[in-house]
């Protein structure tokens, strides 16, 4: 018996190595990588440069604890993140993945908020969303199945609506002014719900909804209810960022300007445990002002993690794979939507860049799902791990609906032919 606290609760393949687009196991089996591990590995696996540049600074110094020593490393990486952040002049705060980021960005909105004399505690977030598993991100996290064990804990976040166009809440003013209705939703519930402190997003919903891209007018409007009324609005990037939609940031596509930006995954591309809170040089000063932001982890600031998110900022440009994602990506999806557009159980295909969604339904002319108790979705995911290919489940689509919905987040770096391997393997597993 191994004494591994076992997470998946089966014999799983014991990894052997990993490189571009391929893991292999210690069987001699190889895996296309379509899931990006958790939609992660945005450079590839195996990036020998990365390897390099995390084993000198590791040599060189390992660690320093962030109040005691400053570090040229992570300054260079703060400097590097803000040619590309979508947030003039950032201040940026590195952590260790992005559950820990989401805390770390909603204990800043409210002392920022205290900061200037104003006790605003109520964090909004969006119905069926994910934010993470520590017990802040998850508090905020609208994912109800999640969240119900948990319950006695959570309780101080709100949810409005969230865009979901397969299944819009508002199917009178769908596909165009449903952005307007979400704004007034959100608007609605900032009056009523107590001294609200931050609206919380994913610019495309990635992890619990699968890949939902929102309508044109969503995010200018919504952006506009959080500024009129003072909330300020945290970015949720950590899946959507690094390239991963073929933008830098997914915000991008609509020119969303958070005051706060939480990342993670894409940024050190696994290689690292590396998550980062990004936010305006206001917020920073407003809360360093007021007596300093009493918040901290051991291992912020790591100088290796520095090291390893400048490696993959490098290659993200040096190889363009924030533009290939944007290139390929439409071909990908292309792909997959003459795959599978017609298959039975295909309700909708949707996606940007290299983040993609299949989603399953028992009826595609009423959109019903399937009973939860099929598991279709662990059935998909499994005829593919068998085909050799590595799909990454969804945690399931809007509360209330009993989805089934796989994601497909491959390398940034997958090759074309890469990429069609993966769209046959998976209308085969479908
Ligand atoms: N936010 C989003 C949008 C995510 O997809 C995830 C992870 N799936 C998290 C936060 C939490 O990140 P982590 O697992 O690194 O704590």
């Amino acid at each position: 018996m191994s004494h591994v606290f076992s997470r998946a609760g089966g014999d799983l393949p014991v990894v052997a190595r990993a490189r571009g687009v391929q893991i292999t196991d210690t069987d001699g089996r190889s895996y296309l990588d379509a899931s990006g591990g958790a939609i992660v590995v945005n450079i590839g696996h195996g990036v020998a440069e990365v390897a390099d540049a995390i084993a000198a600074q590791a040599r060189q110094a390992a660690y320093v604890h962030p109040t005691a020593f400053a570090s040229a490393e992570v300054s260079a990486y703060a400097d590097e993140l803000a040619e590309v952040l979508p947030i003039a002049d950032p201040r940026v705060y590195p952590v260790s993945g992005g559950s820990e980021a989401v805390d770390t960005a909603m204990k800043l909105a409210r002392a920022y908020h205290l900061a200037r004399g104003e006790d605003r505690h109520v964090v909004i977030a969006r119905q069926g969303s994910y934010h993470g598993n520590s017990r802040g991100a998850l508090d905020v996290s609208g994912r109800a199945a999640l969240r119900a064990p948990y319950l006695p804990w959570l309780g101080s976040a709100r949810h409005t609506t969230t865009p979901y166009e397969y299944r819009c809440p508002f199917p009178d003013s769908h596909p165009v002014g449903c952005g307007a209705r979400h704004a007034a939703e959100l608007d609605r519930l900032i009056r009523t719900a107590g001294p609200v402190a931050a609206f919380i997003a994913e610019p495309v919903s990635g992890a619990a909804l699968g890949a939902c891209v929102p309508p044109e007018d969503y995010w200018p409007a919504v952006s506009a209810v959080c500024r009129a009324h003072g909330v300020l609005l945290i970015a949720d990037e950590v899946m959507t960022g690094f390239g991963r939609t073929g933008r830098w940031f997914g915000g991008d596509h609509w020119g969303v300007r958070p005051d706060i930006l939480v990342a993670a995954k894409g940024a050190a591309s696994g290689y690292w445990p590396l998550g980062l809170v990004a936010c305006t040089a206001e917020v920073h000063d407003a809360v360093v002002g007021a007596g300093g932001f009493v918040h901290g982890h051991t291992y912020s600031h790591h100088v290796v993690g520095a090291a390893a998110g400048r490696a993959v900022l490098r290659i993200l440009h040096r190889d363009g794979l924030v533009t290939a994602a944007a290139e390929r990506g439409a071909e990908f999806g292309d792909g997959l939507r003459s795959a599978l557009a017609e298959h039975p159980s295909v309700g909708d295909i949707r996606g940007l860049g290299l983040l993609w969604a299949v989603e399953l339904v028992a009826d595609r002319a009423t959109a019903a799902p399937y009973p939860r108790q099929e598991r279709v979705v662990e059935r998909v995911v499994a005829e593919a791990r068998s085909a050799g290919l590595l799909l990454y489940p969804s945690t399931g689509c809007a509360d209330g609906v009993d989805g089934d919905c796989f994601l497909l987040g491959p390398p940034l770096s997958a090759t074309t032919a890469e990429l069609a391997e993966i769209v046959t393997r998976c209308a085969t597993a479908v």
